[in-house]
């Protein structure tokens, strides 16, 4: 195992990462800007290294600085955590090219994901479904691009290869904005991305995001630790996660996930990473993969007792995955509930200092945060500041532990999300399960 790691992140998950590292006796150095030295992981962690200014391009985005941090402090292996560098191809590199261990795929394939239409092409070839749609880059013949859309069917969803974070995409529902939708996707595209290429699918109108777990050594071993599902998003943010997904069938999980372990072994991953699915009429359809520790890990390391951090840092020391699907086994349910500083009503960040903290407790409820009493929430970054997870032998009771956490949590001198998310859990829709990815947004208009 590593002797010691840098963790270039901040926050909720440079403390998980932490957590996980004094768990295994590795070493820890917390790099982190000059408005972050008061973040526990940076107090707790063995050494620090400031690698720059608050923002984060000077900061958490700055290549140089990280890998210097690697090499004064002896450190042998670079955590990205999730957000900033973790799915930069070019930072990837740099790392092993420095000579220490990037703690993710390798950049190859990390490159290769980030390319939606290269992404997709791969996923197709090792058997994975994907939504109807050009197969590819969208050229510039406007009679063939119109014949296409037509025989997908309208409505169709233009989306840039480049694209991300919910950005380059545009709906189309009837063919004579479809010329004029492409050229101005691509446009922003270019603008956007420095990458013009396009391509185009079949828009579907109430789908469910529903993501699977995978964990792969690079040696030819792979399992998947179930679903998630992620449809309460607003604005394409994921507000609420949940594990198992409500109506996935143990035989509909076994089947999709069985064929995003033999796309991780046809591609050669290594690592933990997510195949997100829009899934519509009881099928899955592959929209990107993720390369990289996410958000909402701990609904599914609360329902199968597996620590992926942990199981990150075994593969990325070289260790052959250590788990067999047999070993997989789904108890009970689990929901995360994200807890920004934000303010109710407009959703705009409401950084500040934290007056009083009390986080909730008692039997399946986690919390994954670095507040504290005093703490004071700086305005540079994403306004995430924790999350609750709560878990029980079934959902209903994941959901009243959740909604006792919830009026359990005390947090003062900051607006939080803390009544959106309690109005979620006491929502109807909600408690029956299933509800898609338009459904929060609907809610809140309404
Ligand atoms: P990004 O990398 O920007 O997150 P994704 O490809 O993951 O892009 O798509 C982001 C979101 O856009 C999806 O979660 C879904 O809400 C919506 N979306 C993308 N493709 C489609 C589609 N074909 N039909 C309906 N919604 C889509």
């Amino acid at each position: 195992m590593f002797d010691k790691i840098v963790i270039a992140n901040r926050g909720e998950i440079g403390l998980r990462i932490l957590r996980a590292c004094n768990e295994l006796g590795i070493r820890t150095v917390a790099a982190h800007s000059t408005a972050d030295r008061d973040l526990i992981h940076v107090r707790l962690a063995d050494e620090s290294v400031c690698i720059g200014p608050p923002a984060s391009h000077e900061s958490y985005l700055n290549i140089p600085a990280l890998i210097s941090a690697a090499e004064v402090t002896d450190a042998v292996a670079i955590h990205p955590g999730y957000g900033f560098l973790s799915e930069n191809a070019d930072f990837a590199e740099r790392v092993e090219q420095s000579g220490f261990v990037f703690i993710g795929p390798r950049p190859e394939t990390i490159r290769m994901m980030g390319d939606k239409i290269a992404a997709i092409e791969a996923m197709k070839k090792a058997g994975i479904p994907c939504i109807p749609g050009s197969d590819g880059a969208l050229g510039s013949d406007s009679e063939y691009n119109l014949s296409l859309a037509a025989k997908v069917g309208y409505p169709i969803i233009i989306k840039a290869a480049g694209g991300g974070g919910g950005r380059g995409m545009r709906v189309v529902h009837a063919q004579a904005n479809l010329l004029n939708a492409i050229e101005l996707t691509k446009a922003e595209a270019e603008a956007a991305f420095g990458n013009g290429t396009v391509y185009l699918e079949k828009f579907l109108d109430n789908p469910r995001h529903v993501e699977i777990q995978v964990l792969a050594d690079g040696q030819g071993n792979a399992i998947h630790l179930g679903e998630r599902d992620c449809s309460m998003q607003r604005r394409h943010q994921k507000v609420v996660e949940e594990a198992p997904a409500p109506g996935i069938s143990a035989e509909q999980r076994r089947e999709i996930g069985e064929r995003c372990v033999r796309a991780c072994l046809d591609v050669g991953y290594r690592g933990a990473g997510t195949f997100e699915f829009l899934y519509q009429d009881n099928a899955f359809y592959f929209i990107e993969m993720n390369t990289r520790l996410q958000v909402e890990h701990p609904v599914t390391e609360m329902i199968t007792g597996v620590d992926i951090v942990r199981e990150q840092l075994s593969i990325a020391a070289g260790l052959p995955l250590s788990l067999k699907q047999s070993d997989i086994c789904i108890n009970g349910h689990a929901i995360e509930c994200r807890i920004n500083a934000e303010n109710p009503d407009t959703f705009m960040p409401s950084p500040g200092g934290v007056t009083h903290y009390h986080p909730p407790g008692g039997p399946g409820i986690r919390v994954d945060s670095h507040l504290y009493n005093g703490y004071f929430v700086p305005p540079y970054y994403d306004s995430m500041i924790g999350k609750i997870i709560a878990h029980g032998q079934d959902r209903e009771t994941a959901i009243l532990r959740m909604q006792s956490a919830l009026n359990e949590l005390v947090i003062e001198g900051i607006s939080t999300n803390r009544a959106l998310q309690q109005r979620i859990l006491e929502d109807v829709a909600f408690n029956e399960g299933g509800a898609n990815i338009h459904y929060l947004e609907k809610m809140l208009e309404a």
